[in-house]
């Protein structure tokens, strides 16, 4: 068995979830939460590939921009932390940026912006506080509801 989200071996010790009369299992909490936020992404509905099927990579970036340049030892337990994610391809930090490279199909900005709430053991309050200032929302969950409804991007179906 594979996690549906990353694709991960699993066995029946894992998360488990019923949906659409099907067992799946998880290799963490963090795809759990993913799937069941969008599971058409990842389960075929009738006559429908899912995506997940025919894209593997739904590469994002993300921006925060802070008030004050980041500090080394802030700036590698920032790194470290988001790099034990699932989905999160690359986090580079420099002088007031931090850009983070992730997978749409295994992580959401919401899910970052979880993980650095609870950063709690390697972060202050303050630095915390300071990086939820700088989450600029913008609208991934458009994106996802045209995944899950249409037919996908595809190079006969290009964005309009
Ligand atoms: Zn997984």
């Amino acid at each position: 068995m594979h996690c549906p989200v990353c694709m991960m071996e699993t066995d029946d010790s894992h998360i488990s979830y019923m949906y659409a009369d099907m067992q799946f299992t998880f290799c963490s909490q963090q795809c759990k939460e993913r799937f069941t936020a969008n599971p058409n992404l990842y389960v075929n509905q009738a006559g429908k590939t899912a995506v997940k099927h025919y894209i593997k990579n739904i590469t994002k970036l993300r921006t925060l921009e802070l008030e004050e340049i980041i500090p080394d030892d802030i700036a590698n337990a920032i790194s470290q932390s988001l790099m034990t994610m699932m989905g999160i391809n690359k986090v580079q930090v420099k002088g007031k940026k931090i850009t983070i490279t992730y997978n749409l199909l295994e992580a959401t900005t919401e899910q970052i912006e979880e993980h650095i709430e609870q950063m709690g053991q390697s972060l202050s309050r303050n630095w915390i506080d300071r990086l939820k200032r700088a989450f600029i929302h913008y609208s991934e969950e458009t994106e996802l509801d045209n995944l899950e409804q249409g037919d996908g991007y595809s190079c006969h179906n290009p964005p309009k």
